[in-house]
């Protein structure tokens, strides 16, 4: 039996096992893949107090050392179903909690048009930082306009021969800095008011086709087109115990609160003004806080 299981190990479900595990309680927290979640990809980090800046990666590694070295135990099983008396089943086993912190975050959004899936690792990635060393010399293309898109396009165009970066709008969702950084670059070519609509190529990605909003369309060579589009949560598998809004959120009260007594949540798998790793790692410690404060 675990004090407190951690669905999710990125910056908000690694926070609550740090706290948990000060305050002494059995923790177990589960990952399906590598611990960082979001922040694993980003190739630098400037808005984490403390950091001036740091690579997603390191500081990822950083929390995840942290909670080891405190005694929190790590699985890295996908959990399939929890119950409402805290049981977690996972590909692999079940096991029992007294408390369960939901912090499965947000997975990458998809532009969801034909052979998306199939070009995946043929020329469509979701990480330009882990795949950007592939395209080397060539060109490319980053589909977005938030923040990781305008990073990836500065990042790729540090590799690459062409960077085209394709929004749907003609204003920027992600910060003026990189915005100004971007219009400097000069292998950095601005698609605007545009979409992906077809994708070209045989055994590898060649061409994409872009659509403008005056219906007008034009083909581009590219080699990879890395899509940077925002993310969306995963939370299918709580759905017949927790409340998950419209657009698949966990539906938090008090912040970390769900609807069912001992089950919390934290990061950006719950509804929440603004998502980012300092509320993500808020979540964590009061999620856990709260979850210790209130353990029968
Ligand atoms: P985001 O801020 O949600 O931006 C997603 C972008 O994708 C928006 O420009 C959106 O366009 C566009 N988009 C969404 N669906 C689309 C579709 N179907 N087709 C074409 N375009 C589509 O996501 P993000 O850039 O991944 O950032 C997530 C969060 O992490 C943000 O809060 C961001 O500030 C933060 N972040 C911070 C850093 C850093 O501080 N260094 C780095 C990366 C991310 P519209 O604007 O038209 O909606």
């Amino acid at each position: 039996m675990y004090d407190i299981i951690v669905v999710g190990g990125g910056p908000a479900g690694m926070t609550a096992a740090i706290y948990a595990r000060r305050a002494n309680k059995k923790v177990l927290v589960f990952e399906g893949k590598a611990c960082g979640g979001q922040i694993l990809n980003a190739t630098e980090v400037d808005n984490y107090p403390g950091f001036e800046s740091i690579s997603g990666f390191d500081l990822s590694q950083n929390m995840y050392n942290q909670a080891l070295k405190l005694g929190a135990e790590f699985k890295f099983e996908m959990v399939k179903k929890i119950t409402a008396d805290k049981k977690v089943i996972t590909d692999n086993g079940e096991y029992q909690a007294k408390a369960i912190i939901l912090a499965t975050g947000a997975e990458n959004r998809r532009l969801n048009i034909v052979e998306e899936a199939d070009y995946i690792g043929r020329g469509i990635s979701y990480c330009a930082t882990c795949d950007g060393n592939f395209y080397k010399g060539k060109d490319v293309a980053v589909v977005g306009g938030g923040n990781t898109a305008l990073e990836d396009a500065l990042y790729l165009s540090n590799l690459c021969n062409k960077v085209y970066l394709i929004h749907r709008r003609d204003q920027f969702r992600g910060e003026d800095k990189y915005v100004e950084q971007i219009k400097l670059n000069d292998n950095i070519e601005l698609i605007l008011n545009s979409q992906v609509v077809d994708l070209i190529g045989e055994e590898h990605l060649e061409k994409v086709t872009v659509k403008n909003n005056d219906e007008t369309t034009k083909t581009i060579d590219v080699s990879g087109l890395f899509i940077a589009v925002g993310q969306q949560p995963r939370n299918e598998m709580f759905a017949d115990v927790v409340e998950i809004d419209e657009k698949g959120y966990i539906k938090a009260h008090d912040e970390v609160y769900t609807n069912v007594e001992g089950i919390y949540v934290a990061g950006d798998t719950r509804n929440k003004v603004l998502k980012q790793l300092t509320t993500a790692v808020s979540d964590g410690s009061l999620a856990a806080t709260i979850a210790i404060k209130e353990m029968k």
